[in-house]
């Protein structure tokens, strides 16, 4: 027997797997709305100018590449913050809030979870029923059994909120809920602040741990509104967890730019908590990279830059909504039915309510891609491809 004799064959991710088939596919028109990136109108993945400033800056600078605290920049886990809880939160002046920059959104999420981990080991942790695909197979593997709460109803294109709340309430105490702060992966469908508040409510009441996921800040509605649910929590009295990711909202998803943050009772609990975070990521991998996290707070930092980056994180908000509309007006006009929930959908994504049979079709004749459960990314649409898929959809509807 050799070593690796035994080793299976892991599943393919099954993104990743549907890019592969659409790089294999010869057909010039193809069409790929699998992915889960944000590319301009000429179908390019943006290098924002506020980024290429801050990037030419550093480097003139020609600064040391030593190694960075454990935690990361201090001056960006500070921004991260006052973009989560806002410059004037009172967590903030009391000291109640731990930040640790991490790898990406993902990063983020499995050094809370290792956290977690040591300190409630017996906690079971519930995702949306449907979820960004990692989150059970992070949690999983960080050595927690996962369950689904109810979230998306497919008859009405929106949420399942009263089974939502009912699935919240029947968790045993101290379970870990994972909740996507804005922007729904993969569904696109938010809750609104007043079932926002029913969540706090129930968390507080069943003594959940919140784990807010915010990956999306700026793509729903702006950088304070879609901190809106963090808000919230934040004002509740809750410890809780956040994860935030740079990835979409810089358009920095090579450099792994994210944080975890962590609200605390206290600056003596902070402190503490601090240390054990630094423990997790010290055995994990050190301590983070320079790169990404000093573009980003060099721009949060800087007003003139500051005000580049909030102007194309507009545009892209823009743009993303504008390619909802004209899909929508598309498929109407084309007489494939009423796709207007789609524009109440919020961030990158669509749950646009085609089947995987449908979505089969629309890869083998028409070239063009989407995830089997009916997800599109809308930020992959644009101006020259749009009319051929609103035309494929309504084709395949037919
Ligand atoms: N959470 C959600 C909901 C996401 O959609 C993503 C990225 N697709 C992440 C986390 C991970 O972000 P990152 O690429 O920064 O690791």
């Amino acid at each position: 027997m050799t070593l690796f004799a035994s080793v299976e064959l892991a599943p393919r991710d099954p993104i990743l797997g549907l890019n592969e088939a659409f790089n294999a596919d010869t057909r010039a028109t193809k069409v790929n709305l699998g992915v889960g990136v944000y590319f301009t109108d000429e179908g390019k993945i943006p290098l924002l100018r506020a980024v290429k400033a801050a990037e030419q800056a550093r480097l003139e600078a020609a600064a040391p590449r030593g190694y960075l605290p454990i935690e990361g920049i201090a001056a960006y886990d500070k921004a991260v913050q006052e973009l989560l809880f806002g410059k004037d939160s009172a967590l903030l002046a009391d000291g109640r809030v731990v930040t640790a920059q991490a790898l990406g959104g993902t990063g983020a999420l499995k050094i809370g979870a290792d956290f977690i981990k040591r300190l409630v080991p017996d906690a079971t942790v519930a995702i949306s029923d449907p979820s960004w695909e990692n989150h059970r197979a992070l949690f999983e593997s960080a050595g927690f059994p996962v369950v689904n709460y109810r979230y998306y109803d497919a008859e009405t294109h929106g949420v399942n909120f009263a089974g939502m709340l009912a699935s919240l309430a029947a968790l045993p105490a101290k379970s870990v809920v994972v909740l996507h702060a804005c922007c729904h992966n993969p569904t696109g469908v938010d809750l609104t602040t007043e079932q926002w508040q029913q969540v706090v409510a129930v968390c507080k009441e069943k003594d959940l741990i919140p784990f807010l996921d915010m990956a999306y800040q700026g793509f729903a509605d702006g950088i304070e509104e879609d901190g809106a649910a963090v808000r919230l929590f934040a004002d509740s009295g809750l410890s809780f967890f956040v994860s935030s990711s740079f990835s979409k909202s810089f358009s920095l998803y090579g450099e792994r730019v994210g944080a975890i943050s962590i609200v605390t009772q206290n600056k003596d609990e902070s402190a503490r908590v601090l240390s054990q975070v630094k423990r997790v990521i010290r055995t994990n991998y050190s301590n983070p990279p320079t790169h990404g996290g000093t573009v980003v707070a060099t721009v949060l930092n800087s007003p003139e830059l500051r005000a580049m980056w909030e102007e194309e994180l507009g545009e892209m908000r823009d743009r993303i909504k504008l390619m909802r509309t004209q899909l929508v007006d598309k498929l109407a006009a084309l007489g494939a039915g009423d796709f207007g929930f789609v524009k109440a959908q919020r961030g990158m994504f669509s749950y646009s309510g085609l089947s995987a049979a449908q979505v089969d079709v629309l890869r083998e004749q028409h070239g063009i891609y989407a995830v089997s459960t009916g997800r599109i990314c809308v930020a992959a649409l644009n101006s020259r491809n749009i009319d051929a898929v609103a035309s494929a959809v309504a084709a395949v509807l037919k």
